[in-house]
């Protein structure tokens, strides 16, 4: 087999589909079931069809385009993606997945390879929070990792539920549907970009993942008691962004105490209220974010980072609650996809270098539903969910190859 990518193409089609875009130029804002979201969509089904792949899309906007295989009976072997883009975000975040995942079958097409399983490509719905608060919606669906209930009861921050947002996108039928059964996919693998500066640093073409790290996110309510910045004394106070910012530090103390370089903490968000410069802040709302490669550890540190919120209440008389939006458990890859993904490099000369993933994706939740691996590509600085995130030719090009030689390997085998 001697594949080739066509490289050319497939970056005028990351450029195409970078143009759909709610932002101007570099900058990319796609965010899911936007108007633009489904323009994008819609070219990228396009060039599925014109691959010769049966198309499908489920209840959330999931959209699979699956080559046939010779043995369709046989579970598939799945690839794919996102192309949803945070606000004023780049190109190459999560489109990398879903164009190379497309180019790698087609390669494999004009090699003349007839595939024993079929494989199948994969566009996830929403796998940035950005709409409904919640990050890998359509993959956390798919691998029934999301409670229904919890899925119908999601809004976006005008209060308008997902429901009403798969009817705008017309996406409609019951979300019960979306889910797919244990050994639907024989495997899965994400090419994906690295996202962090690993790869650059150390000059290797690629990155096989062996584990992703395990996120948590955290809403926290603080409610003290407000009043004139002026005429209420500091004896009397109960200021509820004074204690929001010891619950920041409170978080990251407790990560820095884990005593893992794995153990990471962020406070991303804290809204005041009532936010004027002449008034005692009575509402806060905290979100944070806690990642280790180690569930129990990260959970440890939840716990110790709890009793400090409970201390700090007590001591500043406020009122804190606190919310889990996710607790999600790491994922180890497969190691015969590692394999298969390390064997597809070598054929090709690339270095690769096995890591981890700090940063989750749709292949997290794919996980519990089949075996999975992850393939990274470096991009410039690390940088990501910026304008000037870039991945060169050269890199989506050994990306595309290895995993074209990685689908082709895995679509082979009998069991
Ligand atoms: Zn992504």
């Amino acid at each position: 087999m001697n594949l080739k990518i066509n490289i050319a193409q497939l970056s005028t089609e990351l450029e195409t589909l970078a143009s759909f875009s709610d932002a101007p130029a570099p900058a990319v804002t796609r965010v899911v079931f936007s108007e633009t979201d489904l323009r994008a969509r819609c070219y990228i089904k396009d060039l599925c069809a014109n691959a010769g792949l049966t198309v499908r899309e489920d209840a959330v906007g999931n959209t699979f385009a699956r080559w046939i295989g010779s043995d369709p009976e046989l579970p598939a072997i799945g690839t794919g993606s996102h192309i949803d883009a945070i606000p004023n975000a780049g190109r190459y975040d999560g489109t990398v997945g879903v164009l190379g995942g497309l180019e790698a079958i087609r390669a494999l097409q004009r090699e003349g390879v007839r595939p024993r399983r079929s494989i199948e490509l994969v566009l996830f719905t929403s796998e940035e929070p950005t709409r409904f608060g919640i990050g890998c919606l359509g993959s956390r669906l798919l691998s029934g990792a999301l409670d229904l209930a919890k899925a119908s009861s999601l809004k976006d921050k005008e209060g308008k539920p997902l429901d009403e947002w798969r009817e705008t996108a017309r996406f409609t039928g019951d979300l019960r549907s979306v889910a797919l059964p244990q050994g639907h996919y024989a495997g899965f693998v994400e090419l994906h970009i690295e996202q962090g500066p690993l790869l650059e640093q150390h000059g290797t073409a690629l990155g096989v993942v062996t584990a992703i790290a395990a996120p948590a996110s955290l809403r926290i309510w603080i409610e003290g008691e407000g009043g004139h910045a002026g005429a209420v004394l500091m004896p009397n106070r109960r200021d509820a962004l004074c204690a929001a910012a010891e619950i920041t530090l409170a978080l990251e103390a407790a990560v820095r105490n884990s005593g893992a370089v794995d153990t990471v903490g962020t406070t991303g968000v804290c809204d005041v209220f009532p936010g004027a410069i002449n008034s005692i802040p009575v509402r806060v709302r905290l979100e944070m974010d806690v990642r280790d490669i180690d569930e129990a550890r990260r959970d440890s540190v939840l716990a110790r980072f709890r009793a400090s919120c409970e201390e700090i209440a007590a001591r500043r008389r406020v009122a804190v609650r606190i919310e889990m939006i996710n607790a999600d458990p790491p994922a180890a890859c497969d190691k015969q996809i590692i394999a298969a993904l390390a064997d597809g490099a070598a054929r090709h000369r690339l270095s690769c270098e096995h890591m981890v993933s700090r940063a989750y994706h749709d292949s997290l939740f794919m996980a519990r539903i089949a075996p999975v691996a992850m393939l990274f590509i470096p991009c410039r600085g690390g940088f990501s969910h910026r304008p000037d995130e870039f991945a060169s030719p050269e890199a989506i090009m050994n990306g595309t190859l290895s995993l074209a030689e990685a689908l082709a390997e895995l679509a082979a085998r009998g069991n």
